[in-house]
C-alpha cells in the first residue's frame, strides 16, 4: 500500500465517520508502512492514538481491507519527534515538593494538596474543621485523629494539607507521612536487613506521624504488632498521629480489635460522599487552575454543571474529566462546548454509575496478553503470565477498591505482600518502559469505558 492509496481510502473513512471526525481523528494519521499484514499509522499525540484505536480502528481495518489490502491488524504510534505527547487523565508528576531539610517525611508531598485549594463543604466540612485544628499545632486535643471515607474524597489531600501547614508553621516538627503499606514494606525491609532499631528509632521520634490508608495493615500479625507499639509509644510522649482509612475503624477487616480501639481513641470523623455543591465548587477552583495552563481554553455555559451532575462517583474521576476536557479543548483548539463534551467523555460518563470488578480485570488483561485466565491466576512464574499478573494486580488496587489481601485471594490466594510486590513492579516499570505504560492506559480506558 502507498500513501497514495491511503489518501484514497481516507476519503472513503470521510463519508462513513463524517466530517468532523474526519477532521479531528483520521485525516493526522499518517501511514508508515504495511508488514506481514501490520498496517502502521503514526500518530501527532498519545491521545489521538488510543481515541483513534478504540474508536475507529475496526472500521479502518475493514476499509483497507475493502480496497484489497491485505491486513488483518492496524497500529497506531506516536510518530518520533512529535511535538507533544499529551496524557490526559494521569495524574501529573506531583511536584516534588520542597520541604525543610530535617522536616522528615517518607513519602512526596504532593504540592497542589494545600489547605488553599481544598473546596470545602457540607459532606467534608468536619473534617477540614479537624485537620484545620491539627495542622495549627499546640496542644494535642485528639489523637488520633482519623479520617475516614471512600476513595477519591479528599483524605489525602488533607492529609497532605496538614503537613504543609505544619512545616510552614514549625520547620523543626518532624513530621513522617506515609502510606500503611509504605510503613508495612519499610517493616519488612528493616526486618530483613537486621535494622530494627534504626527503624524503630526513626518512627518513635517523629513528632507527629500520619499513616495514610490504615486499610492495607492487615494479615502480617508482627507488622500490626509494630504499629500498635510505635503507635504508643508516640501516644505516650503525647505526639500527634493522623490516620485515614476506606471505613470506621470498627469495621475493618483483618485488623487486629486492639489496634482497632486505639484508632477509635481520638477523633473519628468521615468524608461523606459529594454533593452536587461541592462538586461544582471543585469544578469551579480547578478550572481556575486550569485556565492558566491551558492558553486559555474557553468553557461553555452549562458544562460544568452538566459534570457535577453526571459524575458523581469520586472527586479524582471528575478532576481528571476535567483535565482531558482541557487537554481536548487545547488539542482542537475550540471552546469546550456541550458537544464536545459528551463526545470526549463518552466513556467516562458511561463508566460513571459502574464499578469495576477484579474479574472484569483479570479477564481484560488475559485477553490483552493473550494468556490464558487459568494462567493468570495460577501457579506458572514465567514472566509470559507474571507481568500480566502484576499488571492485573497493578490495575485491581487502582481501579477497585479492594484491600492487597482481598486481591490476593482472587489471585488464586496469594500474600498480601506478593500484591503489594506486583503493584510496586509495575509502578517502577510504569516509569522506564513506555510500552507498559501505554498498556496500562489503554487496558485502564478500556475498563472505564
Ligand atoms: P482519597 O485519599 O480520599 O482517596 P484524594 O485526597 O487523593 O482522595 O483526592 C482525590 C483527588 O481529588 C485529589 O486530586 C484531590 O486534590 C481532589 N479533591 C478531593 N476532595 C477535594 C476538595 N474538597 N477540594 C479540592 N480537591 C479535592
Ligand atoms: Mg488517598
Amino acid at each position: 500500500m502507498t500513501e497514495d492509496t491511503w489518501g484514497q481510502i481516507r476519503q472513503t473513512l470521510q463519508k462513513t465517520v463524517g466530517k468532523n471526525n474526519y477532521t479531528n481523528w483520521i485525516e493526522p494519521l499518517e501511514f508508515a508502512g504495511l508488514a506481514d499484514g501490520v498496517a502502521t499509522f503514526h500518530v501527532p499525540t498519545q491521545f489521538i492514538g488510543d481515541w483513534v484505536s478504540r474508536n475507529f480502528a475496526d472500521m479502518i481495518l475493514q476499509a483497507l481491507v475493502s480496497a484489497g489490502e491485505s491486513v488483518s491488524r492496524v497500529v497506531f504510534e506516536v510518530a518520533a519527534g512529535a511535538a507533544r505527547v499529551i496524557r490526559p487523565n494521569v495524574a501529573e508528576k506531583p511536584a516534588v515538593a520542597k520541604l525543610p531539610e530535617d522536616f522528615v517525611t517518607g513519602a512526596t508531598l504532593d504540592a497542589r494538596h494545600t489547605f488553599d485549594s481544598f473546596v470545602v463543604g457540607k459532606p467534608n466540612e468536619l473534617a477540614h474543621a479537624a485537620a484545620r485544628r491539627v495542622a495549627e499545632g499546640g496542644p494535642v486535643s485528639f489523637n488520633p485523629l482519623f479520617l475516614y471515607g471512600g476513595v477519591g474524597l479528599g483524605k489525602t489531600h488533607l492529609m497532605h494539607a496538614i503537613a504543609w501547614e505544619l512545616a510552614r508553621r514549625n520547620p523543626e516538627a518532624r513530621v513522617v507521612y506515609l502510606s500503611a503499606e509504605q510503613f508495612m514494606y519499610r517493616f519488612v525491609q528493616a526486618l530483613r536487613e537486621r535494622a530494627m532499631m534504626e527503624f524503630k528509632q526513626l518512627f518513635r521520634s517523629v513528632d507527629i506521624l500520619m499513616i495514610d490508608d490504615v486499610q492495607f495493615i492487615t494479615g502480617k500479625d508482627s507488622t500490626q504488632e509494630e504499629f500498635f507499639h510505635t503507635f504508643n509509644a508516640l501516644v505516650d510522649q503525647n505526639k500527634q498521629i493522623i490516620i485515614s482509612g476506606d471505613r470506621a475503624p470498627g469495621e475493618m477487616e483483618g485488623i487486629e480489635d486492639r489496634i482497632k480501639s486505639r484508632l477509635q481513641s481520638g477523633l473519628v470523623v468521615d468524608l461523606h460522599p459529594t454533593n452536587y455543591e461541592l462538586r461544582l465548587g471543585i469544578l469551579q477552583s480547578k478550572v481556575e487552575q486550569f485556565s492558566s495552563k491551558f492558553n486559555n481554553i474557553g468553557i461553555a455555559d452549562g458544562v460544568l454543571e452538566f459534570l457535577a451532575h453526571r459524575i458523581s462517583t469520586n472527586v479524582r474521576v471528575l478532576e481528571g474529566a476535567l483535565m482531558r476536557l482541557f487537554a481536548f479543548g487545547e488539542l482542537v483548539g475550540r471552546e469546550i462546548t456541550m458537544e464536545l463534551t459528551q463526545d470526549c467523555l463518552a466513556d467516562v460518563l458511561r463508566a460513571s454509575d459502574r464499578k469495576i470488578t477484579v474479574e472484569e480485570i483479570q479477564r481484560k488483561v488475559s485477553d490483552h496478553y493473550n494468556i490464558r485466565l487459568s494462567d493468570m491466576i495460577g501457579p506458572k512464574r514465567m514472566r509470559v503470565y507474571a507481568r500480566p499478573r502484576q499488571m492485573a494486580m497493578y490495575l485491581a488496587k487502582q481501579l477497585t477498591s479492594r484491600s492487597l489481601p482481598e486481591i490476593g485471594r482472587r489471585f488464586g490466594g496469594r500474600d498480601h505482600t506478593t500484591v503489594m510486590h506486583g503493584v510496586k513492579r509495575i509502578e517502577q516499570l510504569k516509569e522506564t518502559d513506555s510500552q507498559i505504560a501505554d498498556d496500562l492506559e489503554l487496558l485502564r480506558r478500556s475498563l472505564e469505558g
